[in-house]
């Protein structure tokens, strides 16, 4: 018998990652009969699950016409991983080594060696930690536009987005349908987004740039009620009402774990072969936020958890593992 509660044998697949892309790899990868092993770290993304966690209402997961909470939806996630067996470990992977195959898998309590890898752990959205941050993050405040934007608490109100990237740039354009006005804050004079994204910015009546500003605190007592900004030119500070704060200042991909071993982009994302989920090392594979800075969405990372689990399957069949 292979793997399955010897820990000394190789496993088949091991996952790396519990957000929708994992879980969604570990169902497919269960119900193929692969005995599949995951790893729900906190060091990367903070907290087991992923970024759906510290989300509130999801209302884009398709499903789920009146919305769910996202750590109710990532629980139901767990429970069906859990129902075809997945053995999950909740512990921070702390070392991989994939120059040898069987590849080895370590955390502070255990290390196992597999055949396949798959990998899921996500990407963090950067964030300005402010001092109001602690108390007024999902109150207002948030890392996804698109994800949240739509939410009853940011109806017809100031909203304020910061960044200059084509994150902003879309996010921005995004709230304008619900705001009633959206300032984006740049701390430069000119915006790093596409130029195609820039025009859509200028032309948007609905939109205010602040050149040269920088957020440096976020206030309200329940719920976000204004931001303090700074002119880095004139060093001036001044309070500006809103009703909401997202943040656009960018993502770093959790693949701190593969540097060295397999191929990045220049931002550290993990490369997949066209049209796949193999990375550059056979027997690897990778889904989710972790090689997506594209899409990055719930549904997105489940769809390619599940072609991660499928490219999996074959893989092993193929080199007879
Ligand atoms: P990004 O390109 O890295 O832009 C981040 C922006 O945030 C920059 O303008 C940066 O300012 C600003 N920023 C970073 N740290 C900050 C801080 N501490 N305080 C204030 N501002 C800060 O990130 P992104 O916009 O998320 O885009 C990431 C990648 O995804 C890019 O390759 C982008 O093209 C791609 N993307 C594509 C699409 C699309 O095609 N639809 C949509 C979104 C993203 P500076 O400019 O001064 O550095």
């Amino acid at each position: 018998m292979r793997g399955h509660g010897d820990e000394r044998m190789s496993e088949q697949v091991i996952i790396v990652g519990s957000g929708p892309a994992g879980h969604t790899a570990a169902l497919y990868t269960a119900r193929a009969n692969l005995k599949p092993v995951m790893f729900e770290g906190q060091a990367a993304g903070g907290i087991p699950g992923g970024q759906l966690m510290t989300t509130t209402e999801v209302e884009n997961y398709p499903g789920f016409p009146d919305g769910i909470q996202g750590p109710e939806l990532m629980e139901a996630f767990r429970r069906q991983s859990l129902r075809f067996d997945t053995r999950i470990f909740t512990e921070d992977v702390t070392e991989v080594d994939l120059n040898k195959h069987p590849f080895t898998v370590t955390s502070a309590e255990r290390t196992l060696t597999t055949q396949a890898l798959i990998i899921s752990t996500g990407a963090t959205a950067k964030r300005l930690n402010l001092p109001g941050e602690k108390t007024l993050w999902t109150r207002g405040m948030s890392a996804c536009a698109v994800c949240d934007g739509a939410l009853p608490i940011f109806r017809n109100k100031v909203l304020v987005v910061v960044g200059g990237g084509d994150s902003a740039a879309e996010e921005s354009t995004f709230l304008t349908k619900f705001a009633s006005k959206v300032y984006l804050v740049h701390r430069r004079d000119a915006l790093r987004a596409s130029k195609i994204m820039q025009e859509r910015v200028f032309k948007n009546k609905k939109i205010e740039v602040l050149w040269n500003t920088v957020v440096t605190d976020v206030l309200g007592e329940d719920v976000v009620s204004a931001v303090r900004l700074k002119d880095v030119e004139t060093n001036t500070e001044r309070e500006l009402a809103c009703g909401g704060l997202f943040y656009a200042i960018g993502f770093t991909p959790n693949t701190e774990l593969f540097k060295g071993q397999l191929e990045m982009d220049d931002l550290g994302y993990l490369i997949t072969k066209p049209d796949s989920t193999h990375t550059s090392v056979p027997g690897v594979f990778a889904c989710g936020d972790v090689q997506d800075k594209k899409y990055r969405q719930a549904v997105t990372a489940a769809g390619s958890g599940c072609m991660a689990a499928m490219d999996c399957e074959r893989w092993l069949a193929e080199n007879e593992k």
